[in-house]
């Protein structure tokens, strides 16, 4: 499809949408400074064995190990601000044609955009558990004092570790951000993929429903995806350039 013709196409399918969702990955974060997992010399999958340290197990056995790992992916995410792409979603949201946002990301980043409607599939920075007395606490707090002194968090109450309620390999999704996900995904008609590799299962299920139930797909991802060959429109660019095109295109047909 020639790019003029998969921008009409999509600027089309978002205007004709009833119940437009999003579903996005570390992909959207990029333009942000905010490394995805799998892009090459991306560095965050490199540095160790992301599925020990980055791992349930992994953290019972040596929270060390994990914050250590974490502490430049915290730091980067408490100082990022949400690009072009963010913005436009939460213009999506603003004027009324945007639904909901599941993201697999933790960056919070949709938020502080202006998306009001955010399901997290993997948590996020936000708050921090105690492992043993499961008090909750101000996560980017615990985090900027955890950067400062280098200290791994611990609660002040039962003096044990503090884990940030981000998911970890090995643990089941939020249940609640789960259900909701999986309830926009169904009644989307138009579901707009962005910055996903879709390899990460289970949220890379939350599409798969979207798709059963009839949604019309749009991928916007800088390398193919295993959904490619399903959509309705594939975008092999920059989310953070394209994204504020459609949305120029859609007021242009408006
Ligand atoms: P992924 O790393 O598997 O895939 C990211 C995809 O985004 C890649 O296919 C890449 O080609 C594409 N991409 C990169 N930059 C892009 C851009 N500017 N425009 C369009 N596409 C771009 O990411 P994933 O599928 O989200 O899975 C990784 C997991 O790691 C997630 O589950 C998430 O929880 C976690 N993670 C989160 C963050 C974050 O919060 N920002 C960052 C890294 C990892
Ligand atoms: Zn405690």
């Amino acid at each position: 499809m020639e790019a003029v013709d998969a921008i009409s196409k999509a600027v089309t399918l978002i205007r004709s949408a009833r119940n437009l969702a999003a579903f996005t990955g570390a992909g959207i974060s990029t333009a942000s400074g905010i490394p995805d997992f799998r892009s090459p010399n991306s560095g965050l999958w490199e540095a160790a064995d992301p599925m020990l340290v980055a791992s349930i197990f992994g953290f019972r056995a040596n929270p060390g190990a994990f914050f250590d790992w974490v502490r430049p992916l915290a730091k980067t995410i408490l100082d990022a601000k949400p690009n072009p792409a963010h913005m436009a979603l939460a213009h999506l949201e603003r004027i009324g044609i945007l639904k909901a946002v599941i993201t697999q990301n933790i960056d919070m980043l949709h938020q502080r955009a202006g998306n009001q409607i955010v399901y997290e599939l993997h948590g996020h920075f936000r708050e921090a558990t105690c492992t043993h007395c499961f008090r909750t606490f101000d996560g980017e707090a615990i985090l900027q004092e955890f950067l400062r002194s280098r200290d791994i968090p611990r609660c002040d109450t039962c003096n044990s570790v503090l884990k940030p309620n981000v998911i970890l390999f090995g643990e089941q999704l939020p249940i609640q951000a789960l259900r909701h996900a999986q309830d926009a995904a169904k009644q989307a008609d138009v579901l707009l993929i962005i910055g996903s590799s879709l390899e990460v299962a289970p949220a890379s299920e939350i599409p798969l429903l979207a798709r059963r139930h009839g949604a019309k797909i749009v991928i916007i991802n800088l390398e193919q995806t295993l959904m490619d060959g399903d959509a309705d429109v594939v975008f092999h660019q920059d989310a953070a350039q394209l994204l504020p095109e459609l949305i120029r295109g859609l007021e242009q047909a408006n």
